[in-house]
């Protein structure tokens, strides 16, 4: 197996789950990047953001409620973390960070850590986005 399916081997062991639903995961990101790192998964074989579609979008809702269940769970505030994908994602299976702002972590090494988390590489969550696609859905 690859390092980039690392992420699908992490998610079949239950010791690594913080919270889990019928269809996704939250694990704690490895190597975090800021104070609180989490990363979301689908439970379905989703490679990656490039492979989504509008049959996604309730997937996508729930993989939000388990980013703010993670915050809650975890006793932090809500309004202190980014939440959204990498627009040029390393590992396999789509996953969503759950990152606080602080940056501040031992694994931030590199100005391609910081890029990646607080430029366009960052593709924040986005409700209304959402929302709004919804509506045209339904249109
Ligand atoms: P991305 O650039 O969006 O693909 O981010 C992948 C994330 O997975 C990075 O934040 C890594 O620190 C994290 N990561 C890499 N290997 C593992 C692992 N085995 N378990 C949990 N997180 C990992």
């Amino acid at each position: 197996m690859s390092w980039s399916s690392a992420l699908i081997k992490d998610i079949s062991k239950p010791e690594n789950l913080i919270i889990s639903s019928e269809i996704a995961v939250v694990i704690a990101d490895k190597f975090p990047k800021a104070q609180h790192h989490y990363l979301v998964l689908p439970l379905a074989d989703i490679p990656s953001i490039f492979h989504l579609n509008r049959s996604h979008l309730s997937l996508l809702e729930e993989l939000h409620l388990l980013a703010r269940n993670v915050v809650e769970v975890k006793g932090v505030r809500w309004q202190d973390f980014n939440v959204g994908f990498h627009a040029e994602p390393s590992m396999q299976r789509l996953h969503l960070h759950v990152i606080s702002k602080d940056f501040v972590s031992t694994s931030l090494k590199t100005k391609k850590h910081w890029n990646s988390f607080n430029t366009e590489l960052f593709v924040p969550y986005t409700s209304k986005a959402i929302r709004t696609r919804r509506r045209l859905q339904a249109s």
